[in-house]
Parts: structure tokens; sequence; C-alpha cells
């Protein structure tokens, strides 16, 4: 019935997001939940047609087909006009999906694995492989440290996309390649966006929601406890170096970039001081980079705070 019948006008077996049928009914519709979150289909388009789509399918059947469908009462009901949804058997009405049934698109890897290596403000240098996650929307990698869970890649998913929209991102050509790797590939960091490579270092502990979110619960600034700020810090970082590239060109010597990116910070960071800003109340890596003299960290968290705080 539910791959069969076309209730909301999406073609057979798709249903919108929020109005998955309640049980699995066999493999294959499991594939099509995948297609429609994944946004396969124009959910503009979608129609309530439950009761409709089940009339039209009961009529192609045959009598002794429907009689087992609805039963001898409930064929009798719907042929005097009741609404089949009472009767069917084993249907258990399309509810909502939230907290119920949650799938997500299993992840992909390449085959082939390429060598990275992340080099830590400290100076530290962690060398590992990263796969290339083959179905993801973004060009996402994954180090060989990491079990990448589907969750974990619709986690990830979810946080681009809502920095892309808190940023206004226009041309998602330019995105930074993404790798999630390890808080020790990572030497502790939560994110890090290496500028000449146009590459984002996403920690995979924040893509644990609820542990992640846990964890910020213990940090004392408002926006420093939203789940988005590590990606939304990085992806800050590649948008002004996507600036900088549009006036000046490609990035090929990450000290030059710095010392300009530094630089192009400071006179706004000065009029914060003159107006007795207090960095502390951004965040302590805030007020940390400020006395470090990295005044396009103390903009970005500033930057941070004021889109999610
Ligand atoms: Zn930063």
């Amino acid at each position: 019935m539910y791959a069969k019948a076309d209730m909301y006008g999406l073609g057979a077996g798709i249903y919108p997001k929020d109005k998955l049928p309640p049980l699995p009914v066999h493999p294959h519709c499991l594939c099509r939940y995948v297609e429609v979150i994944e946004g396969e289909v124009d959910m503009q388009q979608q129609r309530d047609q439950v009761r409709e789509a089940g009339d039209k399918w009961l009529n192609s059947l045959p009598e002794s087909r429907r009689a087992q469908v609805l039963g001898r009462k409930g064929l009798k009901a719907w042929e005097d006009g009741e609404d089949w949804r009472k009767y069917m058997r084993g249907y258990a009405g399309l509810r909502e999906a939230k907290n119920r049934l949650q799938m997500y698109k299993p992840v992909e890897l390449s085959e082939k694995a390429k060598a990275d290596k992340y080099q830590s403000p400290q100076g530290t240098i962690k060398e590992f492989q990263t796969r290339k996650v083959e179905n993801a929307t973004y060009d996402i990698h994954v180090s060989e440290n990491v079990n990448l869970k589907p969750k974990m890649l619709a986690e990830v998913n979810r946080q681009i996309n809502k920095c892309i929209d808190l940023l206004g991102v226009r041309n998602k050509e330019a995105l930074p390649k993404i790798v999630i790797a390890s808080n020790d590939d990572l030497n502790d960091a939560l994110g890090s966006y290496v500028a000449c490579e146009n590459k984002l270092y996403i920690n995979s502990e924040t893509l644990h929601r609820k542990a992640y979110e846990k964890y910020l619960a213990t940090l004392k600034n408002p926006a420093s406890r939203n789940p988005l700020m590590t990606m939304l810090h990085e992806m800050i970082h590649w948008q002004d170096a996507r600036k900088y590239v549009a006036k000046f060109g490609e990035i090929t010597q990450q000290d030059e970039y710095m010392a300009h990116i530094i630089e192009k910070h400071r006179s706004f960071v000065d009029k914060l001081v003159q107006k007795r800003y207090n960095f502390a109340e951004i965040s302590d890596y805030a007020s940390r980079m400020y006395i470090g003299g990295r005044y396009d960290e103390v903009m970005t968290e500033y930057r941070v705070k004021k889109l999610l705080g």
C-alpha cells in the first residue's frame, strides 16, 4: 500500500519529510525516505491526497483483495462512503515523523585514501589518511581516525547549510574542502581553516550534537554555547579568504595572507578598544587572541557573537 499509492502527489511511494508512514514497510521504502529527505522532490507540489489516493488504489484492486485489506466490515463501510483509513489493515496513519523514525543517508567512502597533515598553532604536525565521502552534498573528507556515522554526516550538512544561510553565501562552488578529523588529529582544536588550501578542518566531536551541546553548556558565553559556533567561526575565516582572493588573486603564501588579514581587522578592533569593549564578553578565546595580536581571530569571534549571540 505505502509503496504503491501516490498520496501526496509526489510520486508513488514518496512522502513529505514530516509525514513518513509509521512503519518501515519494506527496505525499498527506506531508500525512498532518504531520497525525499535529500530534497529530490519538489515539496511545493505536495498535496494532501491521502484519502483520494487510497480510494484510487482500492478501486484498482479485485474485490477479494479489497476485502483482505479492509476486512469485510471495513469494505462495507468504505463502499458506503466511509474513510478507508479507519479500516485499513496495518495502516496506522501517516503521523508526524519527528522523534520516531529518523533516516539518514549512509556514508559512502572512496576506496582511495589521501595523505593529509594538520599543523597546529603550537607547531605540532599530525599525519593521517583521509577518504572522500562519495555521496555527500559538499566536498567532505574524513580522517581514518574518525568513524563517521550517517547521523554525523547529516549534522555536518546541517551545519554547513546553516552557515551558508547566516553568511549569505551565494557562490557555493568556492566552498572549502571539509575535512572531518579526530580530536587527536587536530591536537584538541575544534576546527581550523587553512586559507592557502581552502581547507576547513572540523573536529568530529562537534558533530555528536548531544554530547557537543553538553560540553558547550559548560562555557560561559551564549554565542559559544551554540553548536554551530565552530563551523560558523571557520566559515567566517573562509569568507574572509574568498574576499581576499576576489580582490588579490589566489593565496599562495599563508604567512603573507595572515599578515594581511590581521592588519585588515586591526582598525575595527581599535575602535572597539576605544569604546572600552570587553573582549572577554565575546569569548575567552577572543580575549586571548586580542592579547596575542590576532585581530583576525578577535573579529571572527565578534562576528560569531553577532550572528549567534
Ligand atoms: Zn579562527
